[in-house]
């Protein structure tokens, strides 16, 4: 049976086959605690410092104890800034961005409420962070700044070596963690060439074709960070719970495919990519490309479409097959715009219009071909309902059409 058209891959991915079958005799044979003294148990044990070694060398070779197995980025994320927190009192300063994935941003907002100072960099229309203000930022008593990799709805990506390199510069003794939940599996990652400025470095299986359930948190040697978890002795007392062996396997297994065929899979993806980019915005008029002058990851496609609803769009692609995001939110009710967009000043015309296309290595010309077909007309019966658009003209009503420039809605 064909499945839908899957296109919210920066959501989560399809398992690869090959993880599965790695996977598989942790669940069938070799079910043993690893921590267990008996032979079957070692095993077992083997083959979690097997995985850490895969991951360690597929990070740019760190070493294979910086490596911690966690549940999750949402954890590592957690893991990180709190842990970091805990080490270093006499510190209360921390610099992260306003596009931050939620597991981080609201650590940042939750930090606030324990009265840390905490800043929040901002970014321009097209994502870019300032950088003029993140140096500026930079104080004596800075403990930590946490940035992130790769955007998650808009695929911009931060120069977060130069970043972490400046940081270091400013002063050697702050904390840098990076959140690569997007980036790793995507793009090649050296944490002892460009990163070596990195310290704390999150990311999620799931992401790069593992199971949902782990994650995994670099840890250079000397960072001082204390553990989240406590209790057992697992990860050398740095993360306790019993190690989930089986998608420790799977995540190194995916991190191995990812790097076996990266640049023809990256190539292929991002050509796909470019090709929706392309066909929709000639064929749909007054949309914008969130993100699109800067660089961006290869499998995401956030288009902006103006006098639109994106709850709508979604609900229409999902009756169709397709699987897609929007860059809203539905709280109580309301449909509020992602705290991305509105840090990229989207106008309102468009922000809740926003939909994100994130591609794999799975995504077929043919599933990209379905939605060029099928995305302008799904479009064109949305916009009838607006009353802000000239169905005649195929363009917003003259009295509209400046609302495009402003990023909040009128009152009234
Ligand atoms: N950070 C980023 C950038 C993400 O995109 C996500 C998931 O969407 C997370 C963190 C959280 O990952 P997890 O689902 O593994 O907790």
């Amino acid at each position: 049976m064909k499945g839908p058209t899957y296109l919210d891959n920066n959501a989560t991915t399809r398992v690869a086959p090959e993880v599965v079958e790695a996977m598989r005799p942790f669940f069938e044979d070799l079910y043993f605690n690893p921590s267990s003294m008996y032979e079957p148990a070692q095993q077992a044990h083997n083959a979690i410092e097997e995985a850490r070694r895969t991951v360690a060398e597929a990070l740019g070779g760190v070493r294979p104890q910086e490596i911690l197995f966690t549940g999750c980025a949402t954890e590592s994320n957690n893991a990180a800034i709190f842990g970091t927190i805990a080490a270093n009192p006499a510190r209360r300063h921390v610099i992260t961005t306003c596009v931050e994935h939620p597991t981080v941003f609201e650590v940042g907002r939750e930090l606030q409420r324990r009265e840390f100072e905490v800043d929040f960099i901002p970014v321009d229309t097209s994502g870019r962070l300032d950088m003029g203000a993140y140096v500026r930022a930079l104080r004596p008593d800075t403990l930590m700044v946490s940035l992130m990799h790769a955007n998650n709805e808009t695929g911009v990506i931060f120069p977060v070596a130069d970043l972490a390199r400046i940081t270091k510069e400013t002063d050697p003794s702050i904390i840098v963690h990076t959140d690569a939940t997007q980036t790793v599996g995507k793009i090649e990652l050296n944490l002892e060439g460009a990163f070596k400025h990195v310290d704390l470095l999150s990311f999620s299986g799931h992401k790069l074709h593992a199971p949902k359930g782990i994650g995994a948190l670099f840890m250079r040697r000397g960072t001082p960070c204390r553990p989240f978890l406590i209790g057992g002795h697992q990860e050398e007392g740095r993360r306790a719970g019993t190690e989930n062996v089986a998608f420790i396997v799977g995540l190194a297994k995916a991190l191995e495919l990812a790097a076996e065929n990266h640049d023809t899979d990256q190539e292929r993806i991002r050509r796909l990519r470019d090709k929706l980019q392309k066909e929709l915005t000639n064929r749909i008029p007054f949309t914008q490309v969130n993100g699109g002058e800067t660089e961006r990851l290869a499998n995401t496609l956030n288009l902006a479409i103006h006098f639109i609803e994106g709850e709508g769009i979604l609900y229409q692609l999902s009756a169709v097959g397709i699987c897609a995001s929007s860059g809203s939110a539905c709280t109580s009710g309301s449909l509020e715009p992602s705290h991305v967009l509105r840090a990229m000043s989207i106008p309102f015309t468009a922000v809740h219009g926003s939909v994100r296309f994130s591609l794999s290595r799975y995504t077929t010309e043919e599933e990209i071909d379905h939605v060029i077909e099928i995305f302008p007309e799904i479009v064109a019966n949305l916009r009838r309902l607006s009353p802000y658009w000239d169905v005649k003209r195929n363009a917003p009503r003259p009295e509209a059409a400046p609302l495009m420039h402003q990023t909040e809605m009128p009152a009234g």
